[in-house]
């Protein structure tokens, strides 16, 4: 399918490995030019590399944390006038409700919700002066289910979730649109990192961990990240300019609800 975003620009943050290199290789395959981020310069410009080799497009990689300040306008200023924003960053570590104070909650507050909603309130007033624009949250499964022990996570993006739901009615009419994108099950470093902390806390294999948790998903499967990236292509294109302020579940039908 032509996706109709060939020689678009996009910024795909925290996206050398995982669901977000799916987003910036599948935008790639649809003719669109990165900016490409991540903390480790090594891996990032290794993924950029395979990218410009597969696709031809012309790939900027910026090496910086996005959760902090100088991170966020280092990558700004590399970005410039994009037309596509993919928001990502590392998830926050699982534990139990009693464990997290103040200081972790303002972490995945500034990873979660205020580093995408810095992102947004940046580059959406470009976006709206040229009429065309789109922004794809990466948040979780955890915004429509909880995942209890992801108790900060499931906080932060429920915020951000929030924001998104309102301001993607407030510059709709520029041809802007604002979505989220939650993933349930991928196979990427994350999911290892949680089928290590089942493995550990039943005191079990990481393959029966990983088999456990498969075993909850319909399709009986971890989802990929060419899936992802795909779906996250789909809602950059033309063809998604009617659909606004939606979240978008891809988990394999886990989630057992009738809408
Ligand atoms: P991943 O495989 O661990 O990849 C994370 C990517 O983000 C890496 O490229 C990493 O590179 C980069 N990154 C992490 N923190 C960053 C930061 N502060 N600044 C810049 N880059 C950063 O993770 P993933 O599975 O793709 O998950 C992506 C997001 O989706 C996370 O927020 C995760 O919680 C959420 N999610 C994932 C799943 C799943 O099943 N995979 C399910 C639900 C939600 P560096 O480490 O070099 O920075």
């Amino acid at each position: 399918m032509d996706l109709g975003i060939k020689g678009k620009r996009a910024l795909v943050c925290a996206s050398s490995k995982g669901l977000g290199l799916g987003c910036a290789r599948a935008l790639a395959e649809a003719g669109v030019n990165l900016v490409m981020n991540a903390r480790g310069a090594e891996a990032l410009e290794a993924s950029a590399q395979a990218i410009r080799d597969e696709f031809g497009v012309d790939v900027q990689t910026v090496a910086v944390d996005v959760t902090t300040a100088e991170g966020q306008a280092a990558v700004l200023a590399a970005a410039g006038d994009v037309d596509i924003l993919v928001n990502n960053a590392g998830g926050p570590p699982p534990g139990m409700w009693s464990d997290w104070d103040r200081d972790d909650f303002i972490a995945a507050l500034d990873a979660n919700m205020l580093t995408p909603i810095a992102f947004m309130k940046a580059l959406l007033p470009g976006m709206m002066e040229r009429g065309w624009g789109r922004v794809v949250n990466i948040t979780s499964v955890s915004v429509k289910a909880p995942v209890p022990v992801l108790g900060l996570s499931n906080s932060a993006r429920a915020g951000l979730t929030g924001y998104v739901a309102g301001t993607s009615r407030q510059v709709a009419g520029s041809g802007v649109t604002i979505n989220n994108l939650q993933p349930g099950l991928h196979a990427t470093d994350r999911a290892v990192s949680l089928d290590a902390g089942v493995s550990k806390a039943q005191g079990i294999s990481m393959e029966e961990a990983k088999a456990q948790r498969a075993a909850t998903i319909p399709v009986g499967r971890y989802g990929t990240i060419d899936e992802f990236g795909a779906t996250c292509a789909f809602m950059c294109s033309q063809n998604a300019g009617f659909m606004v302020g939606q979240n978008v579940l891809l988990d394999g039908g886990a989630t057992n609800t009738t809408m």
